[in-house]
């Protein structure tokens, strides 16, 4: 449906690279001017942010840039199925569903121990 993506808007490489900043400042320029390459830098944001939920377990650069290529399989075949491509990806891919669990028991693990802290 978004035919008009290709023509003068950022490719998602290029958007990894905006994200991982690395990347030319007239694409920067271009982002910040236009909504739906904002909108793309948005949805990769996220994705970093849960990767950041789990950088304490040490998650090596090349696992991040797989994430991120996974994130953007799951936009592409967002087309028909009406999800958000970071959640399709969250809810088809293994690797992702491995990441929210760890992340999950990461915030278990301090929400208990701080409950237990603060028993009377
Ligand atoms: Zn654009």
């Amino acid at each position: 449906m978004n035919d008009s993506m290709s023509a003068g808007h950022c490719s998602e490489e290029q958007i990894i690279a905006l994200l991982l900043n690395d990347a030319d400042p007239e694409i920067r320029a271009h982002v910040d001017s236009c909504p739906t390459c904002t909108k793309a830098l948005a949805e990769y944001r996220e994705v970093r942010r849960r990767v950041e939920l789990v950088r304490e377990e040490e998650v090596p650069p090349l696992l991040e840039a797989r994430i991120m290529r996974l994130a953007r399989h799951g936009r592409r075949d967002d087309r028909g199925a009406g999800l958000p491509g970071v959640v399709h990806a969250l809810l088809t891919n293994p690797l992702f569903m491995v990441v929210a669990v760890v992340a999950m028991l990461i915030v278990l693990y301090l929400l208990v121990g701080s409950e237990l802290v603060n028993v009377p």
